[in-house]
């Protein structure tokens, strides 16, 4: 049985004190909520102060990206092991911003999931085709590709921790969503393309998220389809009361 994540991205917003008083609120919103595993991945400012506020509560902390080396002379860049010293559970990699603006590549992706799985932590790789893909008929191809470039040569062993996330770079804070069933078919080609790659036992439990637009109205949607194991939000994770009504989304 896959357990829901819903997880939030919070970008490069909320200070330290803004990002505390959202996880406060959450923390109180969300205490009682068993089914669905939560999470949130502030900027890497706020993550120490956020975690000292969940820690023994359920909610996770996430990173939104991280460096794959352990240390070294890489000025600016974070790794994996910083991540887990602080108490981080998850690490989001590959987002479509950072394939964008920050010219990521399929072979960083890869570099990045296998050293933050080879920590502990947990991965949540993206994929996604653009609006011009999209309308070229690419999409299935695309994400085919980006998956099986994003997985090669990761050790089975380590894939129980991996979470994918399929977010269409056109729904991506554009108040466009996927519809559930365009969605639903996308997650069932990763499946089976992981599967491929980590076996099928690994893939028939590896949690498939879908991101892009995701809201308090539209959530039921994409969680009514079995093939959907959660959400990765962005702009409605950063106000609370949105957050708590996509969390409980039953
Ligand atoms: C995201 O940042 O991963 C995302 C899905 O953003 P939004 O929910 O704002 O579309």
């Amino acid at each position: 049985m896959r357990k829901p994540l819903i997880m939030g991205n919070w970008k490069m917003y909320k200070t330290v004190p803004e990002a505390v008083r959202l996880v406060k609120q959450l923390k109180v919103m969300l205490a009682d909520t068993v089914d669905v595993e939560i999470a949130v991945c502030p900027p890497f400012t706020a993550l120490q102060a956020v975690g000292e506020v969940i820690k023994g509560s359920a909610l996770k902390l996430g990173a939104q990206n991280l460096f794959w080396e352990k240390e070294g002379a890489y000025t600016g860049e974070i790794s994996p092991e910083m991540l887990t010293d602080i108490g981080v559970d998850y690490c989001i990699i590959g987002h479509s911003e950072r394939r964008a603006y920050f010219h990521e590549t399929d072979a960083d992706v890869n570099r990045k999931v296998k050293a933050a799985l080879a920590a502990g932590l947990g991965v949540v790789m993206c994929v996604g085709e653009t609006l011009e893909q999209r309308r070229a008929g690419l999409t299935q191809r695309v994400v085919e590709e980006q998956v099986t470039n994003g997985l090669a040569g990761l050790e089975v062993s380590q894939a129980d921790k991996l979470v994918i996330a399929y977010e269409p770079v056109w729904a991506i804070g554009t108040g466009e969503n996927a519809t559930g069933q365009d969605a639903a078919e996308v997650i069932a080609m990763i499946r089976r393309v992981a599967a491929g790659i980590v076996g099928e036992e690994i893939a028939a439990e590896m949690r498939i998220l879908y991101g892009g637009s995701v809201k308090p109205g539209n959530i039921k949607e994409f969680m009514a389809q079995p093939e959907i194991d959660g959400a990765l939000v962005g702009g409605a994770s950063l106000d609370a009361s949105s957050f708590a009504q996509i969390v409980r989304y039953n």
